[in-house]
């Protein structure tokens, strides 16, 4: 049961953060949570406060830190557009700052390090499926780039640590992952449409609702992460995770009205810019490489995260 791993996950109050801090905890290994709670929060992990195998720092990953680790998980950015454009200097601080520092880290105690990219990597995809050696179509001037360009940074320097100091890297790029503890606020469409949906107020349909996305539930974005983590050395990625099942935006917004059964119209706002117009992981290196697919479809992945964010707004209004 005990593994004797210490593990530092940054971001580790967030949504995906507080699902590996528990599924880490739960097969025995020492878990120290770094966040400085900018989209997390104490609540997220507060049922894992006083696990003796669990400390939960407050700290900025922009800035040194200085502990003992086997391994890192490099969580730490917001991942909501909303939330990454709020301060988007900032957004691009954490990526390329945040990298720099925990590869210093890793450097100095020689601990394996994986980096939380994403599929924004390769921008609006004229490529489809996106394939990890598609290099992307990326804005570099636009309202995702800070996003987009720091995480792609972040790729680099993880790929120049590795060439240079011979780090042992993991690079994953995480597709739409969606689940109980998003922030009901976060802007992201899985939790918006549900949080509308549930209050019966109108679905905000960004654009016509043709563009697609991909959707995969928490539980299984983090058996792929860890099972990375748990690859040989020679084993770097990048490599896709996520669930290849494809959905437009509008349909997605169906599902939530049938599961949900709200009266809730569906309303159409402006499309943001750069909002890319398809998005689709192939997974087959995953599948090779980590044995790895999703088992949870979208309907039962949305029962549960319905079931969550009704309970949340019932304990809100008590
Ligand atoms: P989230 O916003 O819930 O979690 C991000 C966490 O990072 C939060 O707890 C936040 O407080 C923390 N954080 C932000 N800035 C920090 C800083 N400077 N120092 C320390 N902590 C900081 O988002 P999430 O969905 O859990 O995303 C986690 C990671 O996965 C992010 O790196 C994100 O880019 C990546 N990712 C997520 C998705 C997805 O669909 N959920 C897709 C692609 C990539
Ligand atoms: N760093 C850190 N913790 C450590 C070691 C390094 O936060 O245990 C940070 C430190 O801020 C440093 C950065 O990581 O600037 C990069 O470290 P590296 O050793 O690669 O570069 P250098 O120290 O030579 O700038
Ligand atoms: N979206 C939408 N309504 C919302 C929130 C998002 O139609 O209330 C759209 C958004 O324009 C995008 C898709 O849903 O096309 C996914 O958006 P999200 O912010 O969840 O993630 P990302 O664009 O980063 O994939």
């Amino acid at each position: 049961m005990h593994s004797n791993k210490r593990i530092l996950v940054t971001g580790g109050a967030g949504f995906l953060g507080s699902h590996l801090c528990e599924r880490l905890l739960a097969r025995g290994d020492e878990v120290l949570c770094a966040d400085n709670f900018f989209t997390g929060s104490r609540r997220n992990v507060e049922h894992l406060i006083g696990h003796k195998r669990f400390e939960l720092m407050r700290h900025d990953v922009t800035f040194p830190l200085y502990v003992e680790v086997d391994e890192i998980y490099n969580l730490a950015c917001p991942a909501s557009p909303v939330h990454y454009q709020h301060d988007p200097v900032a957004t691009t601080k954490v990526s390329v700052h945040g990298a720099i520092n925990m590869l210093g880290l890793a450097k100095r105690v020689k601990a394996k390090i994986l980096q939380a990219s994403t599929s924004e990597v390769y921008g609006d995809p004229s490529v489809h499926p996106q394939t990890e050696d598609y290099w992307g179509n990326v804005n570099p001037i636009g309202i995702r780039s800070c996003y987009d360009e720091g995480k792609r940074c972040a790729e680099t320097l993880f790929f120049d640590y590795w060439r240079q100091h011979q780090l042992r890297i993991k690079v994953m790029r995480i597709f739409n992952t969606y689940g109980p503890r998003m922030h009901p606020n976060d802007g992201r469409v899985v939790s918006n449409f549900i949080v509308q949906a549930l209050r019966g107020d109108d679905i905000t349909i960004y654009g016509e609702g043709g563009q697609t996305r991909s959707f995969c539930y928490v539980d299984d974005l983090i058996d792929g992460m860890i099972r990375l983590m748990d690859t040989p050395d020679d084993v770097t990625g990048p490599i896709n995770i996520g669930n290849p099942n494809e959905f437009t935006i509008r349909q997605l917004a169906e599902r939530v009205i049938a599961l949900t059964g709200s009266n809730s119209k569906l309303v159409f706002k402006p499309l943001p810019s750069d909002d890319p117009r398809q998005r689709k992981p192939d997974i087959g290196l995953a599948q090779r490489t980590l044995g790895w697919q999703p088992t949870i479809e979208l309907d039962e992945g949305l029962r549960h995260t319905i079931g969550y964010f009704d309970q949340l707004m019932k304990d809100d209004a008590a």
